[in-house]
């Protein structure tokens, strides 16, 4: 070759958009694009923008092969760069071309370094290489960095991954996936959003079960809406009292997903005394006798989607209507401090509904959840009450069962709320809102 470099500038039109959005597929495409021309890879480094777009390098003993996108156009401009001649960057073209289903590109090759141009500096190589350069034998092992990200207006949550998808189908109601975090082990998102991770998954689960078990002791019957990932009945069958726990999750995907990819967290889902039921929980709750349940607990994902039916006045009206005259109602009620609106507005749903004294805010630190404050409400429709507990029982439990965050001292300090919250419950004003919320909302 005449050249040092052959450099082909790519631009790939009428790409599927989604495609251009995917940061895992473009990563592994890329990667494979240079492997399949024969290149050697030595790393990769791909980030996912807000709200959309993708840019991205390999970098390969040959040179590099990098990438931006805009889903919004269906475009993407690529760079083949490849330098001596053992690797032929078309096969890299080709391969992009279909990864992508452009439907067409056009390209250009430019000869970089032109060797007549080109005068060669004697000097000593040996004084020049790097003595830490890695043996040829490890080169083989490329290092990813491949970031999943899920973004809100002003907040963001990045966590790196292995770039291998474990899972990832559309159901009719969301897109379920299933990461392989490096910091938090395997992680379930539902349409982008973090529904729960290996390393962090007991703090939201042991406290939306335990705290109402050891306060409301004669509970027998429970039920579950949503929680299909199977933390929150793991959780509730380590009580030998309840003799009937009912799981109602709308998307049979999800149960597949965390059998497959969180095989602690499911669990339970063969437990004898677990009815497990794949329907809509809003219908289930309808065609539901009165008083037939001591204990249900929303474990929905955020009011979006499937589970926006489940943060209405109609269907806590329904739950309230389900329990036994002493029966206690759970629920996730999302961050006072990453969406305050929505928290103000489901609290004084409750209180509308089971009654101002008998509504209870509780909090637990969840890191991969949005601000990382996350908060359940105890709902009792009698007289049962959160801080009237067998704190000896708690400790007993814990201990036994060997829980991770959940203990007869958490149990009170969970009720025990910062200002702010105790603001937003008290006057719930568009003033407090604003003055506490992390994301901004239209309405304030
Ligand atoms: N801990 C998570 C959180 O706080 O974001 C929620 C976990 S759980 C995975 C939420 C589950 O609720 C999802 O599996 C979702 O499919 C399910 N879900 C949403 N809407 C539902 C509905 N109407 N009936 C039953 N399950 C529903």
């Amino acid at each position: 070759m005449n050249a040092l470099g052959r450099h082909i500038l790519v631009e790939f039109y009428d790409c599927s958009p989604e495609l251009m959005n995917d940061v895992v597929h473009i990563e592994n495409s890329m990667v494979a694009a240079a492997e399949t021309a024969g290149a050697t890879v030595i790393n990769s480094t791909f980030h996912h923008f807000s709200p959309y777009g993708v840019s991205g390098v390999v970098v390969i003993q040959e040179s590099h092969l990098a990438i931006h996108t805009w889903p919004e156009y269906g475009y993407a401009a690529v760079d083949l760069f490849t330098c001596g001649d053992s690797v032929d960057p078309w096969v890299s073209y080709t391969y992009l071309k279909e990864a992508f289903e452009a439907g067409h590109g056009s390209s250009m090759e430019l000869r970089r370094g032109q060797l007549n141009l080109l005068k060669r500096n004697d000097f000593n190589l040996e004084a020049l290489r790097d003595v830490s350069a890695k043996p040829d034998a490890e080169l083989g092992t490329i290092t990813r960095d491949v970031w999943f990200t899920e973004r809100d207006e002003n907040i963001a949550l990045s966590l790196k991954h292995s770039g291998n998808q474990l899972y990832k189908k559309d159901s009719p109601f969301q897109r379920v996936e299933v990461f392989e975090t490096l910091a938090y082990g395997n992680m379930l998102t539902l349409d982008g959003m973090v529904m729960c991770t290996q390393k962090d998954e007991y703090v939201y689960h042991e406290m939306i079960t335990h705290v109402p078990m050891f306060s409301h002791t004669k509970a027998k019957r429970a039920l579950v809406i949503g929680g299909g990932d199977g933390g929150t009945v793991r959780e509730l069958l380590r009580h030998e009292q309840l003799d009937e726990v009912t799981l109602v999750e709308i998307d049979e995907l999800v149960i597949e997903a965390c059998k497959l990819h969180l095989p602690e967290t499911a669990v339970a889902f063969d437990n004898p005394r677990l009815n497990l039921l794949v329907e809509d929980g809003i219908k289930y709750i309808h065609d539901c006798e009165d008083g037939r349940y001591d204990l249900i607990i929303i474990d929905s994902a955020d009011p979006v989607g499937p589970g926006e039916g489940l943060f209405t006045a109609e269907f806590y009206q329904e739950v309230h209507r389900c329990l036994t005259p002493d029966g206690v109602m759970i629920t996730q009620s999302e961050s006072p401090r990453f969406n305050s609106a929505v928290f103000v507005e489901i609290y004084e749903t409750y209180k509308r509904i089971f009654g101002d004294t008998k509504v209870h805010c509780y909090l637990a630190g969840i890191p991969t959840y949005p601000t990382g404050t996350w908060s359940f409400s105890y709902c009792s429709k009698g007289d049962s009450h959160p801080l009237l507990y067998d704190k000896a029982a708690a400790a007993k439990f814990s201990e036994a069962q060997g829980l991770k965050y959940y203990n007869e001292d958490i149990h009170a300090a969970a009720f025990a709320l910062p200002n702010f919250v105790k603001e937003l419950l008290a006057d719930g004003s568009k003033n407090s809102i604003k003055a506490y919320s992390a994301e901004s909302t239209n309405e304030q």
